[in-house]
């Protein structure tokens, strides 16, 4: 074991996914690429204007505080955060301090300290000595996670992060693209020798991918180690991180550190929550989270890089659900369930066929450009009933990647695709393969039995693959002894 006791703590910001902006009916919309467009006096904190609060984006924080089993707040307020940059048009930024909406909560096991709700600023970009400004992002609802410092590690701070990111889209949060700046993480970090007392903690900011999380820190940690080694001394800083040199370097000393001079907004009701809102039925209307999802797709045995791509997908997943509610019940311990065959193979050809399918023709997953549930739970079916041989499942595959509901089974028929099952016609075909191979037949009674699959081979290429080979198979041994 390391000497040393690694303590991480991170704030989160994740874009609130909302029609419009945080105080003003313009629209906000991350996708918009001509620069301020969608701006008006509020956001553009023209003197005389008010802000309203959008009702929407504070239901969505209240929400993700359900889902992390948090307390939310009876009575919350807004207040200003003052400092003067141009990406912050009124000076201040709103943001919650002493009563945020949401406190407690944990994810992972991973204990938050609290989520509040501000807004985001504007965006700049730097060029050739001159600062171009964008208010578009102006007032975007933003909501802030903090954790309290109870991470030990590089990678439990990834899966921290990417678990966070799945609860933000399963309960409609935050689209939480981490490319797109709609997730950013910072992570404080300290490294300590005494197990008993926290080191200095130093923020590295400007994190945009899970990788970049466990990199960063992994970077920083073995610097305080290298510096409290080499008997120097870690100051308290922010830092930033360099995606190119893959290292952290010093952005601002804690002496240089804001005194923000908090205080309520004068031009904003607070807020009753518990008269706003139905906290429980926002309770009880949560969709299955991303854990329990999980741990029901493993509980069908599905394989666990198969689970992985499925509830990292939300719209995949949905689907991957819709399709199995089709599947015939069955009463195990008085408990319906389904056969996890059926959804094992379900998951199976969704993710290596149906996925390989759109891949191939460069098509985004939708409604239409699947199968419709229904068919897909048929073609399934059949499959495991020795109806379909796999390669004829897979053959038919791009007749049913339309959304539309369509009868496999005819389909099937009139493709040829049918597997043949009637064991009279097989023995027809099994004693016609083994007249023919009479030199075959022959050196497999001598012993060579690699033989066998030869007349199965053969068996097949009689049938035009119709048969069904294990039928086959069984078949032939009767014939062979
Ligand atoms: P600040 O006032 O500097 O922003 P806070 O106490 O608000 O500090 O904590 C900010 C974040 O830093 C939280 O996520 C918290 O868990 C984390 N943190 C606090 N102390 C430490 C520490 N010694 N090591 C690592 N993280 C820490
Ligand atoms: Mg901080
Ligand atoms: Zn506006």
């Amino acid at each position: 074991m390391s000497k040393y006791l690694t303590t991480i703590g991170l704030e989160v910001h994740a874009e609130l996914h909302t029609n419009s902006k945080m105080w003003c009916g313009c629209k906000n919309d991350p996708r918009e690429n001509r620069p301020n467009v969608n701006i008006c006096e509020v956001c553009m904190a023209h003197p005389g204007t008010l802000p309203v609060a959008n009702k929407e984006a504070i239901k969505k924080v209240i929400t993700v505080g359900t889902a992390v089993g948090a307390t939310i707040a009876d009575f919350t307020e807004f207040d200003r955060k003052n400092y003067f940059y141009p990406d912050i048009p009124k000076g201040y930024q709103l943001s919650q301090y002493k009563l945020p909406i949401v406190s407690g909560g944990s994810i992972n096991g991973v204990e938050l300290t609290r989520i509040h709700l501000e807004e985001d600023t504007a965006s700049s970009s730097h060029d050739n000595g001159t600062t171009l400004v964008n208010y578009n992002r102006a007032g975007v609802p933003l909501m802030e996670l903090v954790t309290e410092p109870v991470v030990h590690s590089a990678e439990q701070a990834g899966d921290f992060a990417r678990e966070l990111q799945r609860i933000l889209r399963y309960v409609g949060a935050s689209e939480a693209n981490m490319e797109m700046g709609q997730m950013r993480i910072e992570a404080n970090i300290s490294v300590s020798t005494d197990p008993n007392k926290f080191g200095t903690k130093v923020e590295v900011k400007n994190i945009n991918s899970f990788a970049a999380v466990e990199s960063a820190i992994k970077y920083e940690v073995e610097r305080h180690i290298d510096l409290i080694e080499s008997g120097g001394k870690v100051v308290q800083e922010t830092r930033g991180w360099d995606e190119n040199k893959q290292e952290t370097f010093s952005q601002r000393k804690k002496e240089n550190a804001h005194d923000y001079r908090y205080f309520p907004d004068p031009d904003l009701p607070k807020l009753y929550l518990s008269k706003l809102f139905d906290i429980e039925s926002i309770k009880n209307s949560l969709p299955e989270l991303p854990s329990a999802k999980k741990a029901r797709y493993l509980s069908y045995n599905l394989k666990d890089d198969v689970v992985e791509i499925l509830i990292d997908n939300v719209a995949l997943a949905r689907y991957f659900d819709n399709t199995i509610t089709h599947f015939d019940m069955w009463d195990k311990d008085g408990l319906k369930e389904v056969s996890k065959a059926h959804v094992q193979a379900a998951a199976n050809y969704l993710i290596s066929d149906v996925l390989g399918l759109l891949k191939k023709e460069n098509k985004e997953l939708s409604e239409s450009t699947l199968p419709a549930p229904r068919t897909f739970s048929v073609l399934i079916n059949m499959t495991l009933d020795g109806e379909l041989s796999s390669r004829g499942a897979k053959d038919l595959l791009p007749y049913v990647m339309n959304g539309q509901e369509i009868d496999i089974k005819k389909l099937a028929e009139e493709k040829g695709l049918i597997q043949k099952n009637d064991p009279e016609l097989l023995k027809k075909i099994v004693a016609e393969v083994l007249a023919e191979s009479e030199k075959q037949v022959a050196e497999y009674k001598s012993g060579k039995e690699s033989m066998f699959m030869y007349f199965v081979g053969q068996c097949m290429k009689k049938s035009k693959g119709a048969g069904n080979p294990s039928l086959f198979q069984q078949l032939l041994k009767e014939a062979l002894t």
